[in-house]
């Protein structure tokens, strides 16, 4: 049952009805969410919930319908967050994990990590004790083959994962992995779900061959009850009548387990199809149906593989799926995972204290809930502390003066065209440099107060841009309504809130809305689904390397501008050109206090044959005023 706390209760009404529940044979969570604190309690003895109700501190208390109970949505509303080492999964990251099916020697896994960790995987995974169709198979390295993962994983800095298939060697095998995989022979094991579930740690709990997903969710209950609240799901394909590929990949039971659980689901396309070429398509499949990742078997000689060769891509192949992975993860509202992830502890763990420089805060400009900050969360971490500015102004400053760490600013939106604004900032701000990039997906929403329906609404809230991004959608279901238009998206939600206006509506996204305890009324009501934003993460030049290291940099931002006379424009692209440098982005923006001069703003590819420090003094012996605004990791 899911016990409701009042809201302003009491530690020591808590602590008591916590001590009750107990008492009563229960094993008790507390689950603070975004509104309400709850306690889950589950447990085999049947009480009077009015029992319950009675004690001070409780405001309602509601059974769970479902038969598994803590992995159950109804008991935490809120997404969870695995984290296995630095690596987060779930909520809006789709997080890859690939490696080979099996440890075959320290040297096969060290290329493979290294092949792996190169194109984008984040979690390094590979068999040690291989449950076999044939006892004549190869079984598995054993704890040798765990060594060489523990080697690999250290050596290319991801976590691994690996499947277990004994209770009697879980304490043995949580010295050397960072989560245990449940294969799908195993769902149903329970001793060996309780030991595991025992060490806390976190688990990849695969699906059954012949599981229905009530039965998956038990398994994943059982996980629970023994004591980790770590589990993430993993659809691996189901035996059906198909006989074409090796399972039937139930791609349907994503966004099914969705609603169920709040636990992240991710799917395994290499044992749902058992066939190299199936994997990329059906990978794309799972991302584009909510999966939080994937697991991938990745080899370098498949043909030599000691198990699951023919379903093993080659590392080009995996290489090629992750471009494809990271195009369309903007496109279902998700970022790619990626490691170093920028993690607010290491930030943390520098010399200057919080309270002075707000070492581990991201400034953005808007309200909370803003598209800026949403950018933020994807960027940085789904709890990462921001600092909400009212102008774009206020962040360049906050950055600067040390009040927050990094800042995030949007520089092109692909309807709106460039925001010059930050552009601008960014030229005279000399001590403010770009370090990364981020891109996100508009989706616009008719965001009202509970309780207003659409035949209520006069009128409607929202900048101007989200307003006329859902012209189409205005004029055919609110034709009367007046548009208001407003200083910021998230502003015109927080207005209707404040206000408790019950015949207006505002258009902004969906957090906005949970963070202000609005209702969506009509999701994604933007005329045009390709709507991209485009932020630059900005900081002062000694924070810039922590950020920049955490992938491969590959694009240069630069601003410049050149001496009246023919070519003058051409003589720098022409540098440009001869050091293989493709331009993407080329504007020209006038020079504050100069009158009809211009500056040119540059985006282009960095390869790796050409160090920019070396072209540099080319530029500025062919410009006038010449400066890098960045390097970083291009998001698109
Ligand atoms: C594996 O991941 O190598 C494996 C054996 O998977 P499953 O348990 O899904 O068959
Ligand atoms: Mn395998």
């Amino acid at each position: 049952m899911i016990i409701i706390l009042k809201q302003g209760v009491t530690p020591e009404e808590k602590n008591n009805i916590k001590k009750t529940l107990k008492q009563k044979g229960f094993l008790v969570k507390e689950i603070v969410g975004k509104e309400e604190t709850v306690l889950g309690a589950v447990g085999t003895s049947a009480i009077d919930p009015r029992s319950i109700e009675v004690l001070d501190g409780v405001s309602s208390v509601v059974p769970i319908s479902k038969p598994y109970k803590l992995a159950s949505r109804e008991l935490k509303k809120e997404d969870t967050i695995v984290s296995v080492g630095k690596v987060k999964i779930g909520g809006s990251r789709i997080a890859v994990m690939a490696g080979p099916c099996a440890v075959e020697s320290e040297e096969q896994i060290m290329r493979i990590a290294e092949k792996v960790r190169e194109a984008g995987a984040v979690i390094l995974r590979g068999g040690a004790f291989k449950p076999r169709t044939s006892p004549y198979s190869f079984q598995g390295l054993g704890e040798e083959g765990l060594k060489y993962l523990r080697k690999a994983g250290d050596a290319f800095d991801m976590p691994i994962t690996t499947e277990v298939v004994s209770p009697k060697d879980v304490s043995m095998m949580a010295n050397y992995i960072d989560m245990f995989q449940i294969g799908a022979r195993n769902m149903q094991n329970f001793e060996l779900l309780k030991e595991v579930g025992k060490t806390g740690m976190p688990v990849l709990l695969k699906r059954g061959l012949s599981a229905t997903i009530e039965e998956w969710l038990m398994a994943a209950e059982y996980l629970m009850a023994s004591g980790t609240d770590q589990v993430v799901l993993c659809e691996r394909g189901i035996r059906t009548f198909e006989k074409a590929t090796r399972n039937t990949l139930d791609c349907s039971a994503i966004p099914v387990v969705q609603k169920l659980t709040h636990l992240p689901v991710i799917g395994d396309p290499s044992h749902a199809t058992g066939i190299r070429d199936m994997v990329s398509p059906m990978s794309l499949a799972l991302i584009a149906g909510g999966a939080s990742g994937i697991i991938v078997e990745v080899h370098d000689h498949p043909e030599k593989a000691l198990s699951d060769g023919p379903q093993s891509l080659y590392p080009e192949q995996f290489e090629r799926l992750m471009r494809d992975i990271e195009a369309l993860a903007p496109v279902v509202g998700k970022a790619v995972e990626k490691t170093p992830r920028i993690i607010p502890e290491s930030i943390k763990n520098e010399s200057a204290t919080e309270e002075t420089r707000g070492d581990d805060i991201v400034a953005f400009q808007g309200e909370r809930g803003a598209f800026s900050e949403l950018a933020i969360r994807r960027t940085f971490n789904e709890d990462q502390k921001v600092m909400p500015c009212k102008a774009f102004k206020d962040v360049f400053d906050a950055v600067a003066s040390g009040r927050a760490r990094y800042g995030v600013i949007p520089v092109e939106n692909t309807l709106g065209g460039t925001i010059f604004e930050n552009l601008d900032l960014l030229n005279v701000e000399e001590n403010i440099t770009v370090v990364g990039e981020a891109q996100l997906r508009v989706i616009h929403n008719l965001i009202v107060n509970p309780g207003v329906r659409m035949e209520d609404i006069k009128r409607v809230y929202s900048h101007p841009q989200g307003l006329a991004q859902c012209k189409e959608f205005l004029d055919e279901y609110l034709p009367s309504a007046a548009q208001i238009p407003f200083y910021d998206t998230s502003g015109s939600v927080k207005y209707i809130k404040e206000n408790n206006l019950m015949d207006a509506a505002a258009i902004a996204g969906s957090p906005a809305a949970v963070h202000y305890g609005c209702e969506i009324l009509k999701q994604s009501i933007e005329t045009n689904p390709k709507n991209y934003t485009r932020f630059y993460v900005i900081s002062r030049e000694e924070n810039a390397e922590v950020f920049r290291s955490a992938s491969k940099v590959n694009r240069a931002s630069m601003t410049f501008s050149v001496p009246d006379k023919p070519g003058a424009l051409f003589a720098v692209l022409d540098i440009l050109q001869k050091h293989g440098m493709n331009m993407k982005k080329l504007e020209s923006r006038p020079i504050l206090g100069k009158p009809w001069e211009y500056s040119f703003f540059v985006e282009s590819e960095l390869n790796d044959e050409h160090d920019l420090s070396d072209l540099v003094p080319t530029l500025k012996e062919n410009t006038v005023s010449f400066r890098i605004l960045g390097t970083y990791t291009a998001a698109h």
